[in-house]
């Protein structure tokens, strides 16, 4: 049998993705450089380097005594607990961090070969790598914006349907967006979150935490901006007049969010508003990238996958809100490492 001849060239497409991750100690390569950036293996439980590699599991084992001396690169990262092979998880990756519009877990499962419920939970424990963790505040210019997401009724159980009638609520859900217009050396970017309402106290404490004082905030006529002048160079534009004046206006963020409703109805006919949040993370995360390529934006999801570890039970909200706090300084220090910045 003739052995295929490996190439070292990192893929660039999905095709080129396929072939290189499915050698094993390929992927694991792979892997390790994302996990340990310096090359040195670290024992998760008690962070001890003197480690022993063994290399028919392709796993670790600590040479200190305490539990779960065993480990393999999943370990402490999204990917924990789960028996999908490497090979799945990084052509699963490529897929979610490309798509334009969004994958459903039906596409995942047909394209990767796992079952339906395998790639709706492999799809979340991606997206929440897809999470900005940035902590810098907006500056410059910054539009801010806030929109319903809803329309979701009809594919409701009809339980939860009733549910929701006898409660009164819409099944709307408000979501708020800031956008930072481009610089010279940075491209505009988004930050999307789910919130509680659109009062005033909410929408402008939003805008306090996220942008920088002094910063120019667009926003529409709507009285809930209305005060921020105090700290901020706020102009609004009111819709009943026109959309645009001048510099002032809101369609840098009008653009986005046409894009996330259709990503959201197009592709996902079923999201609640409880897993809302990762659908918005996913969507801002290929809008923030939008300028780099496939396989950046591949590695770029990959990076930020330690220190989030997501069990089933918390991700189908039977355990707290299905949310983990991610540990932002080490995969912040990762990307740094991995894409030279800063
Ligand atoms: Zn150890």
């Amino acid at each position: 049998m003739k052995a295929e001849k490996k190439t070292n060239v990192f893929p660039q497409t999905l095709h080129d993705a396929i072939k290189y991750f499915a050698d094993e100690d390929r992927a694991l390569d792979f892997m390790k450089a994302i996990r340990w950036p310096d090359g040195v293996v670290k024992c998760p439980c008690c962070g001890s380097t003197d480690v022993s590699f063994l290399s028919t599991r392709r796993i670790w084992k600590c040479k200190n005594a305490h539990e779960k001396r065993q480990f393999s690169v999943k370990v402490g990262t999204v990917l924990e607990d789960s028996p999908i092979g490497l090979d799945k998880w990084l052509c699963g990756f490529w897929l979610i961090a490309n798509a334009k519009n969004g994958i459903s877990s039906y596409e995942l499962h047909r394209a990767i070969g796992v079952t339906q419920k395998t790639a709706w939970f492999m799809l979340h424990r991606i997206r929440l790598s897809m999470q900005d963790g940035s902590v810098e505040r907006m500056k410059g210019t910054v539009e801010a914006d806030e929109t319903f997401i809803g329309g979701l009724r009809a594919n409701m159980h009809k339980n939860k349907r009733e549910q929701r009638k006898a409660t009164g609520s819409t099944g709307m859900t408000p979501v708020m967006g800031l956008l930072e217009r481009n610089t010279p050396d940075r491209h505009s970017r988004v930050r999307v979150k789910v919130i509680k309402n659109t009062r005033k106290g909410e929408l402008q404490t939003q805008v306090r935490e996220h942008v920088e004082k002094g910063s120019e905030v667009f926003t529409d006529q709507h009285l809930s901006y209305m005060g921020l002048s105090d700290e901020y160079a706020h102009q609004f534009i009111d819709h009943s007049e026109c959309y645009v004046k001048g510099r002032v206006h809101t369609n840098g963020l009008e653009n986005f969010w046409a894009l996330l409703k259709r990503g959201i109805h197009g592709t996902y006919v079923n999201v609640e508003p409880f897993h809302l949040f990762r659908y918005l993370d996913e969507q801002a995360f290929r809008f923030n990238e939008r300028k780099d390529n496939d396989a950046g934006r591949f590695v770029k999801v990959v990076s930020r996958i330690t220190g989030k570890g997501l069990r089933y039970a918390k991700l189908i909200g039977k355990d707290g809100d299905g949310l983990l706090k991610p540990s932002w300084a080490t995969t912040w220090m990762m990307r740094d490492i991995l894409f030279g910045m800063e």
